[in-house]
């Protein structure tokens, strides 16, 4: 699908900008939380130095880097996959009403989130399974919301799969220092592992014969990519794996927020070479509208050809 370039959507309550794409018998809808720009270079993506930004700076802005804050232009979204037997969504944002003082960006939140998944046309009712790519504060969110002062699930008739690498090394680390700051395990995690809705998955596991993990270590111990394939139709939601296009370009650039920069940098690199190849959509987690496009080589290393782009 064709869905240009123009015009980002910000955070304005009721405004949804309506992304799908179809790969073979399967759709896959983007459902947003919130874009802009919203982090320096030098914050986000540590390794960056400003003449390396400089070498990309005509072609990152204005859509991908904001000359007004010099800041990244970034989206947190859900993607929501439709095939003939499920409805699966895929990463779950900040969420609403989350106490976060250690990370203002998710605290208190009142995003219209749950009357943009209604404009892609699901209720939550409709979600029959939910899967974090891994469970940082951006990813598990809207597992819950509140209501009558309790978190509850937000998806009442889902199985939220947890990758086991990934749940064994949260549960290891949280409330250690480096995780002890807000509480998001116990508001978005914890409520649907008592209701008893949790299941916990290997890294490669197949949700149906449409949809299946695929491990991708390094951001997070039990990182996994989501593969999309119908007929000769690939997709691949990536996570976490880059956080922005400018990644295709520098692949050794690690986000911040990586617990193993070395080891994302080398997963990163093999996924960009494989996916070059292959010509699958991809699907990250963060990248602005249009979100979705394909991997091409280019002196030496990647670029992102984001769908409408030639
Ligand atoms: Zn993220």
């Amino acid at each position: 699908m064709d869905c240009g370039r123009g015009g980002f959507v910000r955070t304005i309550a009721g405004a949804y900008d309506m992304s799908m794409w179809r790969i073979g018998d399967v759709t896959i809808h983007r459902v947003l939380e919130f874009e802009g720009p919203l982090l320096a270079p030098g914050v986000l993506l540590p390794d960056s130095t400003e003449a390396g930004i400089d070498r990309h700076r005509s072609w990152l802005e204005p859509d991908l880097l904001d000359p007004a804050t010099g800041e990244l232009v970034l989206s947190f979204h859900s993607l929501v996959i439709r095939t003939p037997l499920h409805t699966i969504l895929v990463d779950t944002c900040g969420g609403n009403d989350k106490h976060r003082p250690q990370k203002p960006r998710y605290h208190q939140q009142n995003h219209p989130y749950l009357a943009n998944l209604h404009a892609a046309g699901f209720r939550p009712e409709d979600v029959d399974v939910v899967l974090c790519t891994h469970m940082h504060v951006d990813h598990v969110g809207w597992n819950t919301r509140l209501v009558g002062g309790r978190w509850v699930s937000t998806f009442p008739n889902a199985r939220y799969l947890f990758a086991r690498d990934e749940l064994k090394f949260w549960q290891a680390h949280y409330g250690t220092e480096a995780f002890a700051d807000d509480p998001y395990y116990e508001d978005s995690i914890a409520p649907v592992f008592d209701s008893g809705q949790s299941e916990t998955v290997a890294g490669d596991h197949a949700i149906d014969d449409w949809v299946r993990l695929v491990p991708t270590p390094g951001h997070t111990p039990g990182h996994v990519c989501v593969e999309v394939a119908s007929g000769d139709s690939r997709a691949v939601l990536s996570g976490d794996l880059m956080h922005h296009p400018v990644q295709c370009a520098e692949p050794d650039w690690s986000s911040c927020f990586c617990v193993d920069a070395e080891h994302a940098r080398r997963t990163r690199r093999a996924f960009l070479a494989e996916h070059a190849e292959i010509g699958a959509l991809i699907l990250p987690a963060h990248f602005p509208t249009p979100t979705a496009g394909r991997i091409a080589a280019a002196g030496g290393a990647w670029r992102f050809v984001f769908d409408g782009e030639s």
